[in-house]
């Protein structure tokens, strides 16, 4: 349970999130909510107040990590693990992977795609307290085609009818959001990344029917022609976003004139970026490799390639997200910090827009910008805390000090209390 307390710190992030206060002190209620952030000389007597001076740090809201699979291991046997393991294990490692994420710094987390056996149960426990972990936005598991990517989460649906009936029985079992597969993917051996899977109109159908209560869809796709299906069909958020042609000898078919589209009708894409650094990382450091599968084992685009076009969506005006994908091959729970470091290593962002993207503007793609991203009188207090000055160095995000959820701390000193 919160109680009022006092968090002072050297560096406190502005509710802009694009400077520091130096020398603050974050102030919470017994609801877990920020009351004030205010200069720490102004304190006065602070005696009768539990108060945490964490020093040297620079304190951040809560990281918002927009992608996740939590039922999925992240190594290389992910794939074996999501065919051969029961629901059962997948809960506990799901348990684990929240818990992990939590202590890294990240308090919102959105899971696009997990079993609904594994991740409504995990919300539930983690929202009455038996587990620690983020809040957490959920799709469940995500609406394909049959044998489509992922067809194996739990959720195949191939016409406008299935497909409208997957939305609502994602709904009611309490998802917050639709995932939507406009591509085959890198993960399922059964689909085509250079292909679509869904005519534009049955993307609509998905689209309408979520608006209708209330929510929003994401679709995944790689191909450059699941990507005008998402745009014809008024798609909230695409994810990966990769431009790869349908002809496999040839690696992209990009078109600015569509990221134009994107960046004019206000749509959110989530570059997965933060995944690249991580497997060169893991390959520079002699890591095993996945293995590419059929459908994307042609033609591919160089890194360089993929960054080139990235920059080119947003110097059009295209906004992103945060968006690991945790649970593929090298994108552990405790790595949503990769978001903000390829931002600004490989797209070209200054830190400070690295570490909003990494809060305030992922909390807005998140539509709970009005209670979380920033720390700001009457938003939940949900904070972190590194060592260093990651408006600096934004490599220093990637290590913790402390974490607050909800005005509860639950890693004080870089030690774990839950
Ligand atoms: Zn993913």
């Amino acid at each position: 349970m919160p109680e009022p307390a006092i968090f002072k710190a050297t560096r406190i992030a502005n509710p802009q999130n694009d400077g520091w206060l130096n020398e603050h002190a974050v102030i919470t209620d017994a609801g877990g909510g920020i009351e004030a952030v205010v200069p720490s000389s102004t304190l006065g007597d602070t005696s009768g107040t539990k108060t945490y001076d964490l020093g040297d740090v620079s304190l951040l809201p809560g990281l918002v990590e927009a992608h996740s699979h939590v039922h999925v291991s992240p190594d290389l046997d992910g794939y074996a693990n999501i065919t051969t393991e029961t629901d059962d294990r997948m809960v506990m490692r799901a348990a684990g992977a929240v818990r992990k994420a939590l202590l890294s710094g990240v308090t919102t987390m959105r899971d696009i795609g997990s079993r609904n056996q594994v991740v409504f149960p995990v919300r539930d426990a983690i929202e009455a307290g038996v587990i620690p972990g983020p809040r957490l936005q959920l799709a469940g598991t995500p609406i394909t085609t049959t044998a489509g990517h992922c067809w194996m989460f739990g959720t195949e649906a191939d016409t406008v009818e299935d497909v409208v009936k997957a939305v609502r029985g994602q709904v009611k079992l309490g998802a917050n959001v639709i995932k939507i597969m406009a591509s085959g993917g890198n993960f399922t051996p059964t689909s085509n990344p250079r292909m679509t899977q869904y005519p534009a109109e049955t993307l609509r159908a998905a689209v309408v029917e979520a608006e209708r209560l209330g929510i929003y869809v994401v679709a995944h796709s790689h191909a450059t022609a699941g990507i005008r299906n998402c745009i014809e069909a008024g798609i909230h958020q695409i994810i990966h976003c990769r431009w790869l042609s349908s002809d496999p000898t040839v690696a992209l078919d990009y078109d600015p004139d569509d990221a134009s589209r994107l960046a004019d009708e206000g749509r959110w894409v989530d570059p997965t970026i933060g995944l690249s650094i991580l497997g060169e990382e893991a390959r520079a450091a002699g890591a095993p490799q996945r293995r590419l599968h059929w459908g994307i084992a042609a033609a591919r685009p160089s890194p360089a390639q993929t960054i080139e076009v990235l920059r080119d969506m947003r110097d059009r005006g295209v906004r992103y997200t945060t968006g690991l994908d945790m649970g593929m091959a090298h994108a552990d729970y405790d790595k949503s910090a990769y978001n903000a470091i390829a931002f600004v290593e490989s797209l070209g962002y200054t830190p400070w827009e690295g570490i909003a993207a990494s809060t305030s503007v992922t909390a807005e793609a998140l539509r709970v910008e009005k209670t979380v991203g920033s720390l700001q009188s009457g938003k939940i207090a949900d904070l972190m805390s590194v060592e260093g000055d990651p408006s600096e160095d934004i490599r220093a995000l990637a290590a913790s000090t402390d974490v607050v959820k909800g005005g509860v701390p639950v890693k004080l000193g870089g030690k774990a209390l839950i």
